[in-house]
């Protein structure tokens, strides 16, 4: 069978200057291997009309598909619009049906439309607009040459759903490849990318050798430590199959422990959904996360049943005052514990947690990265700590799927 590849080219100064990573590029290439397209060439291009020129000539030399990505927006800058046209030999010319959907975007948005966003209405001649339009930047497909180019922005959301919903499809029925491909995440929490890779090594070792899927990490901060598995096939019942049972044994060894959710479910709804099984409301009391924990706890819908509310017990004084913590250092199990049984108090709530502790970079009595988190659960208090060796961020970050997956293991066992 006649194999067919595609290269990826992003174009933009800053991507040159590292003012931003191209994290666009490593996207598309994962996508493009999991679909079993070929690449071999990425290449980075900064704004400049004769270099795009001379990366998209070679590109489409080369290869049989290209994925340009980058300066499709509105403004003088924006010149990948131009190249094309001029890679094409054609004259740009305004496609009517992009006129209107562009201003009806912006007429729903109740905004005058900027006469430059007229520019994105421009197309090749030969070429097509892409049909999946996420923002106001049409994408483009052009052929040249017997090859097929596409133009998407570089706007990650956008270019993301462009490739996944029209350009892969496309390119997929274009090579004749009609393999599926389908992965499925386990989210864990609790143990270390090497702890889980040394648990998995000896079923890696085996799918190495037999095939029928792969593995692989992904650490994700507050989303926990991903575990990915994928599989390919020629039917959705096959592959779905294949998927499930290899889940199955990834699970068991795993273990129910570190394994909190799995594909899109996050931590906070896991935490939600058993305190709503069990008919519990839940109260916070946080210090170092100031809020972080409540924040996630509201970003899922129909949150209000179940959570009370969040106490940004910041100062010493809101902690001595509100939670009725006594006289004793913030940052210690003490402290946490009192949190913890103060939140369930103030907000009458049946479950509580809180946290506090040292998130640096200036130390204060404790050690930086010391914290203290505690979970109050039937009138019961548990506590923890842990000493975190990362910046204020993650340690924020952390603390907050640390302390959720506490609570949720103790949601589950003695509920
Ligand atoms: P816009 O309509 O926003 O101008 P555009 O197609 O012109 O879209 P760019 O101006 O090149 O796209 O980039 C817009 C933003 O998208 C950049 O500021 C950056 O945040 C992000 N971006 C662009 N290229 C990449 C890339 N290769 N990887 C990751 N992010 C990118
Ligand atoms: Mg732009």
């Amino acid at each position: 069978m006649e194999r067919f590849s595609c290269e990826v080219v992003a174009v933009g100064t800053e991507l040159l200057l590292g003012q931003i990573v191209d994290t666009n590029s490593s996207w598309i290439g994962e996508q493009l291997a999991l679909n079993g397209v070929d690449s071999y060439f990425q290449t980075k291009v900064g704004d400049n009309p004769e270099r795009i020129k001379r990366v998209l000539e070679l590109a489409l030399d080369r290869s049989d598909f290209v994925i340009v990505c980058g300066g499709l927006g509105p403004t003088q800058d924006d010149l990948t619009r131009d190249v094309i046209a001029e890679v094409m030999g054609v004259e740009l010319v305004t496609d009517d049906g992009l006129v209107e959907r562009i201003s009806a975007i912006f007429g729903n948005r109740g905004r005058e439309m900027p006469l430059n966003n007229l520019r994105q209405a421009q197309v090749p001649i030969g070429a097509e607009a892409l049909s999946v339009m996420p923002g106001t930047a049409p994408g483009l497909k052009a052929p040249i040459k017997g090859k097929t180019l596409y133009a998407v922005p570089g706007v990650p959301w956008e270019m993301k759903q462009m490739v996944l919903e029209e350009i892969l499809p496309d390119i997929r029925t274009k090579a004749g490849i009609s393999s599926i491909i389908r992965s499925k995440t386990l989210r864990t929490w609790g143990d270390s990318e090497s702890g889980l890779a040394e648990k998995l090594g000896n079923e890696i070792e085996r799918l190495d050798r037999v095939g029928g899927a792969t593995i692989a990490f992904l650490a994700s901060g507050i989303e926990g430590l991903k575990v990915r598995l994928t599989v390919k096939g020629d039917t959705e019942p096959e592959v779905e199959e294949a998927l499930n049972a290899e889940a199955e044994i990834v699970a068991s060894i795993l273990g129910d422990e570190v394994i909190f959710s799995y594909d899109d479910q996050t931590i906070e709804e896991v935490i939600l959904d058993l305190c709503r099984e069990k008919g519990l409301t839940l109260g916070i009391a946080e210090s170092l996360t100031g809020g972080l924990i409540g924040s996630r706890l509201t970003s899922v819908p129909g949150a209000s049943e179940i959570f009370k509310g969040s106490i940004v017990a910041y100062s010493t004084d809101v902690k001595n005052s509100i939670l009725e913590v006594p006289d004793i250092p913030s940052v210690s199990q003490e402290a946490a514990e009192a949190m913890a049984t103060g939140a369930c108090k103030a907000l009458n709530a049946d479950v509580g947690l809180a946290v506090t502790g040292e998130a640096g970079p200036e130390p204060l009595e404790e050690e930086v990265g010391r914290v203290w988190m505690a979970t109050s659960v039937g009138g019961v208090v548990k506590s923890s700590t842990v000493k975190w060796p990362f910046d204020r961020e993650r340690i924020r970050q952390f603390t907050t799927i640390t302390v959720l997956n506490a609570l949720r293991l103790r949601l589950e066992k003695e509920t």
